[in-house]
């Protein structure tokens, strides 16, 4: 199932999403691979539960795709399920970033070179390991999503005051997108 991407200006967005409990009430592996295609369609290399109108503590990543120099991106393809970063550290460094649910904005973003994170796998494994480089940024991108915090929190206020008038075609739904979106200001 393909779900509409959540624009931004919806609440959802905002909210710290809430830890999945292993009841076997919910279908994960089934809303794992719905998020995967969701991301695919939408040609992203992130995608979390709140961008498609979920808050739960849940994203899914795939970066294979991307050739990045000096980083083996190849098995870069993962699910986290309450994840809880444990420490950032290294230098920041700057890189242009979009979002799923801010189409047609790219802007500079700092984050920390490196960071460890606890996590469970689509088979509730738990895993704590170092993610460096471009694998970081991904993660540090899509956690950001489950605390309710996105990459434009990150601008200045000047560029925040130049980004008002897309960021309201955005969440009006008068931004042009090549794939299904949720406006929270178009009533259906
Ligand atoms: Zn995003």
């Amino acid at each position: 199932m393909i779900y509409p991407i959540v624009a931004y200006g919806d609440p959802v967005l905002r909210k710290v999403a809430k830890e999945i409990k292993n009841d076997g009430n919910t279908d994960l592996p089934k809303l794992i691979n719905d998020m995967f295609e969701t991301m695919y369609l939408a040609n992203g290399i992130g995608l979390a539960a709140p961008q498609i109108g979920l808050d739960i503590r849940l994203f899914v990543v795939d970066g294979t795709q991307l050739e990045e120099e000096g980083e083996d991106m190849t098995t870069f393809k993962k699910a986290f399920i309450n994840a809880k970063i444990l420490s950032e550290t290294g230098e920041k460094w700057a890189m242009e970033e979009g979002c799923l649910s801010i189409p047609t904005v790219r802007e500079m973003v700092s984050r920390h070179k490196t960071l460890r994170i606890r996590y469970l796998d689509e088979n509730w494994q738990e895993h704590e390991e170092e993610f460096t480089g471009m694998q970081a940024r991904i993660i540090q991108h899509e956690y950001d999503h489950i605390q309710g915090v996105l990459f434009t929190d990150y601008l200045n206020p000047l560029k925040k005051r130049l980004l008002k008038g897309r960021f309201n075609s955005i969440s009006n739904g008068t931004v042009s997108v090549d794939y299904r979106m949720k406006f929270p200001m178009v009533k259906i």
